[in-house]
């Protein structure tokens, strides 16, 4: 299912020009408009999922197959040495355009490894608490 109003439907359509880098009849993958290496690619369901836990089978079934191919060419095509898969939930998570999207980005010898986080120090107590906490839930 579309929806009208989101941007992102529109580009996955091709209602809305984009650099198109694959698509089939789930997925088209475009380049991100304001790219962290050259080639970042962003992989987009045709059909409307706000994020990940609204996810359809087929394109979860599909979207990791997908992105490792991504991330092949763009080793072979661009020459980075390898690549992130990043996908954003919710906006305390930094999504930003709330249909489902998984980020493909280049990393190239010298550059940035990775997106980046602060680690932080942990006790064996509280992370079986914690670990507990999410089990309770699933
Ligand atoms: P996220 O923060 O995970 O929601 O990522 C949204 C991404 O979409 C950002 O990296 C934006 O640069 C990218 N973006 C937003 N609008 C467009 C657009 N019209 N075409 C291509 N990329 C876009
Ligand atoms: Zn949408």
């Amino acid at each position: 299912m579309r929806d009208n109003t989101c941007i992102f439907c529109k580009i996955a359509n091709g209602e809305i020009p984009s650099a198109t880098v694959y698509e089939d009849e789930t997925f088209r993958a475009i380049l991100d408009l304001n790219p962290a290496s050259k080639g970042h690619t962003i992989i987009l369901p045709k059909d409307h999922y706000k994020d990940v836990c609204d996810l359809g089978e087929t394109a979860a079934q599909k979207i990791l197959p997908t992105a490792a191919r991504i991330g092949k060419a763009m080793k072979k095509s661009l020459g980075c040495t390898g690549f992130n898969l990043v996908q954003n939930n919710g906006v305390s998570a930094g999504q930003t355009v709330f249909h489902f999207h998984m980020h493909v980005i280049p990393r190239y010898e010298g550059g940035p490894a990775m997106v980046s986080w602060e680690q932080q120090a942990s006790n064996p107590e509280e992370l079986q608490k914690t670990a507990e906490q999410i089990r309770q839930e699933l």
